[in-house]
């Protein structure tokens, strides 16, 4: 499979896990490029219709003042506004990365397909020019996939046929309630139709899931992970994240009012865990935990020791005897 994109969603049993009970990215990684990549999260300085007043200007309930990017936009720092090329380098340089390593290039911060589409093309563009990169990874809304997008996805995918473009949606539940309450501002036939259309032009998705929203049971969850994966088109893969309260959120006043109850580690082990084993086992889980940096997370304090959660979650499974897809029948786990 070296050197070439693996199909979506091959049959997971010709993939060796690296030894995890589920298909992390790393796996997937290793299985089409014989070697780890590295993402390297970018801001092209766009906005979200969630923010600029289109549909909202306080953004989603959760979202921090980086845009759910905080990791792009600790690149772009306090040295103003870097070209996605600048942001490349300046990663490269920073991280000592051997050469020949390879990379995606990850368009984190804020909604990266809500621009002008030739701003667009030139920011893919220079990304995807890179010879050590692998593919693009841009995050957006579903509602921001109009026509003159999806006709540059599907250009971009032509153009650099060696390469892959994924899109990623938040969709975080498909609970019409919490959405509100976030203030996600799209209703599900929104995300159904996005969902269609990049799979009409052969555009992989990945749907970012939040763990632990106000309101939600554990079904509540699990209902959200079954709507996701029971798909005609299912998505090639899935971010679990575990609802972060950050600072200066309305999420973070919601929490100093006490309306927002946080999960323990032990339940948030448990309801990952239980999500794992319905995720069809050929969908890759790009992320099991958070991944905000620590200087702005307000709570849960125990998410902030990555290493430590994914060791429990790896425990947890194996006492549980539990593996992404199907109850413990002991493929792919070492
Ligand atoms: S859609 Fe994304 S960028 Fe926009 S407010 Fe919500 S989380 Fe933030």
């Amino acid at each position: 499979m070296n050197g070439k994109i693996a199909e979506i969603n091959e049959p997971a049993k010709v993939i060796d896990w690296l030894g995890k009970p589920y298909y992390s990215l790393n796996a997937y990684f290793k299985h089409v490029y014989g070697e780890k990549c590295y993402k390297i999260a970018v801001d092209a300085g766009l906005s979200c219709p969630n923010r600029d007043g289109k549909l909202d200007n306080r953004g989603c309930i959760f979202c921090s003042a980086g845009g759910s990017g905080d990791f792009a936009a600790m690149i772009n720092g306090s040295q103003g506004r870097l070209s996605i090329k600048e942001q490349i380098e300046l990663y490269l340089k920073r991280f000592n990365k051997k050469a020949g390593s390879k990379f995606v290039i990850y368009f984190q911060a804020y909604t990266n397909t809500y621009g002008d589409v030739f701003y667009l093309e030139k920011i893919f563009k220079a990304a995807l020019e890179y010879s050590d990169v692998v593919g693009i990874s841009i995050a957006t809304r579903p509602d921001c996939l109009g026509e003159e997008v999806l006709k540059l996805l599907k250009a971009l995918k032509e153009m650099y046929s060696e390469k892959f473009i994924w899109v990623e949606l938040g969709l975080q539940t498909m609970h019409e309630k919490t959405a509100q309450y976030i203030r996600r501002h799209y209703r599900l036939d929104v995300y159904e139709k996005a969902v269609s259309s990049l799979s009409s032009i052969g555009i992989p998705y990945i749907t970012h899931i939040i763990i632990g929203l106000p309101g939600e049971s554990k079904e509540d969850m699990l209902a959200t992970v079954r709507y996701v994966c029971n798909r005609e088109n299912k998505p090639q893969g899935i971010k679990l994240q575990l609802l972060h309260i950050l600072k200066n959120t309305d999420l973070e006043q919601e929490y100093q009012k006490g309306n927002v109850k946080l999960l323990t580690k032990d339940k948030y082990l448990d309801i990952v865990i239980s999500m794992l084993e319905i995720i069809d086992s050929d969908i890759v889980i790009h992320r099991v935990t958070g991944d905000g940096p620590k200087k702005i997370l307000v709570e849960p304090k125990w998410s902030a020791n990555k290493k430590d959660v994914l060791n429990s979650l790896h425990k947890a499974m194996k006492e549980r005897c539990a593996m992404q897809g199907t109850k413990c029948k002991g493929e792919n786990y070492g």
